[in-house]
């Protein structure tokens, strides 16, 4: 066998364990498809274990004060610190993103942390002068039991980052990782363990249609975050209102429009686009500028150079610094990128570059496709309405803004968007009328902390990594005093 880690288990009440099921799924390197490691396959009897521990630990960690709760966030954030080199040696073979840009996941994760603790103090309440006869007041309350289910793109970053507001606002949470990239969750586990009282992190891992299912239906699970596709996310909404009344938030798919005015200079522009496409993972980013419009002016000269920068891109061993980009994630996302480029060639999309698998040998085996761009991408195609979540870049061109805006807004999603020109008032109105949660102006790429981040449309519902995400963990309780 050929593990590259020893760790295999889950997190409940603060123990490393098996699933209740005593089974296990293993994963594959997406690089080469071999078998690298094992995780406990969760079920229903895992999640109500989960909830159980869940329900005795967290009174007394939302009973901490702000302060002390976040002394043992930072702890735990020094203690994956210490982990980071090994951390990212699994996370690049279980994932398939490239090791250079992921030298950043674990610090990601912990400057979360950071923040939520050092935020923690901003849980307050109001007092409300409605009536004179009265004190209006309110205070925040943890949910209690709250779920955060995580997709493949980056395990550990999600699992952490996306789960510091709701520790420091007092909840005990239960983390569901993906099942394509499970591994560095049974790192994760033993960190936590050894930095967080026991019951307050839990970790299951498993089948989404098994063990996120329970999650989902657990009725004691009131809060759920989910991060992953609008088909799942939709599907969730569907089964947690089967249940009970629920607060699911949700952060989906894009399919984001890089909108390019004619007073750009292409040679920045064509950067920017191949930037924004987020090759480095594929393209399995949410975020990812997929659809780059631009002016008629530009768009032979843009097309060029993307064409010609998407083409020299290496693509290797995610392990190697000089990789510019990896393997897809796995066997299900390979054949879904290929099925659009065979799509889109019968669509009549215009092939510049990619589309298919590397020559050599060393990419015989594991899930490779060349860096994608196809041009004279026309509205009606699939490449242009869905989300690839691939290396696919689509260019079309403008050359009435009216229209290009409509067809930016043309798709049911409306996650990011790129805008560029050095006018700012076209920037801004064209800000105003894109729907899309998260803008740029003259810039594509990373979102900050401290800066709300999410969806409008089939995006999503409700706003991550800012003050918003903390308070979204808690519920609001009136106290009216009669005077
Ligand atoms: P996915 O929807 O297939 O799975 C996400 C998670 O949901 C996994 O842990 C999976 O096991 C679980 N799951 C699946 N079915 C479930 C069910 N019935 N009940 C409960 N849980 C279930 O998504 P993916 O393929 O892992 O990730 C890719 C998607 O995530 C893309 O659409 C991408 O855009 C999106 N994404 C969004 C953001 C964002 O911040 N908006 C960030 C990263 C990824």
């Amino acid at each position: 066998m050929g593990y590259i880690t020893k760790s295999d288990r889950m997190l409940i009440g603060g123990e490393l364990v098996a699933s209740a099921s005593g089974q296990w799924e293993e994963s594959i390197n997406p690089a080469n498809e071999a078998v690298i490691g094992r995780v406990p396959a969760g079920t229903k009897a895992d999640v109500d274990r989960a909830v159980e521990a869940a329900k005795g630990a967290w009174p007394a960690w939302a009973d901490k004060s702000p302060k002390e709760r976040g002394e043992i966030m930072r702890g735990f954030g020094e203690k994956l610190r210490e982990r980071a080199a090994e951390i990212l040696a699994v996370e690049v073979a279980d994932t398939g993103n490239t090791v250079a840009p992921m030298r950043g996941d674990v610090g990601h994760a912990v400057d979360s942390l950071n923040y939520y603790a050092g935020i923690a103090h901003e849980l307050k309440g109001e007092t409300i002068p409605a009536t004179p006869g009265h004190l209006h007041m309110t205070v925040r309350e943890p949910y209690g039991i709250v779920a955060r289910i995580v997709p493949f793109n980056h395990p550990l970053m999600f699992a952490v980052a996306r789960t510091a507001a709701a520790l420091a606002s007092g909840n005990a949470v239960i983390v569901k990782p993906p099942e394509t990239s499970p591994l560095s969750a049974m790192l994760l586990a033993e960190v936590a363990r050894d930095a967080l009282p026991a019951g307050i992190f839990n970790i299951l891992t498993g089948a989404g249609a098994t063990v996120g299912d329970a999650i989902v239906r657990h009725p004691e699970i009131k809060r759920i975050a989910f991060i992953g596709s609008a088909r799942t996310g939709m599907a969730i909404q569907r089964t947690a209102a089967e249940v009970s009344v629920k607060h699911v938030t949700l952060e989906l798919g894009g399919k984001n429009p890089m909108l390019v005015f004619p007073d750009n200079d292409p040679d920045e522009i064509a950067q920017a686009a191949v930037k924004g496409m987020n090759f480095t993972w594929q393209g399995q980013s949410c975020g990812s500028t997929s659809r780059l419009m631009v002016h008629d002016e530009l768009y032979d000269a843009v097309l060029e150079r993307v064409t010609d920068i998407v083409a020299r891109m290496r693509v290797g061993d995610p392990m190697r610094d000089d990789s510019d980009m990896g393997p897809l994630n796995s066997a299900i996302q390979y054949s879904k990128v290929m099925s659009y480029i065979d799509g889109a060639r019968d669509e009549g999309a215009r092939l510049t570059t990619g589309g298919n698998r590397p020559d050599g040998d060393f990419f015989k085996k594991g899930y490779w496709v060349r860096p994608t761009v196809f041009a004279d991408v026309k509205p009606n195609m699939r490449i242009w309405r869905e989300e690839i979540f691939g290396p696919v870049l689509s260019v079309s061109r403008w050359n009435s803004l009216d229209d290009a805006i409509a067809l930016a807004n043309g798709v049911e999603y409306g996650l990011t968007a790129s805008i560029w020109t050095r006018d700012i008032k076209d920037a801004l109105r064209t800000a105003r009328r894109i729907n899309a949660g998260h803008i740029w102006i003259n810039g594509v790429g990373p979102h900050y902390l401290g800066v709300p981040y999410g969806g409008m449309k089939n995006s999503g519902v409700g706003r991550e990594e800012g003050i918003e995400e903390m308070l979204s963990y808690t519920e609001t309780k009136v106290l009216n005093i009669i005077l």
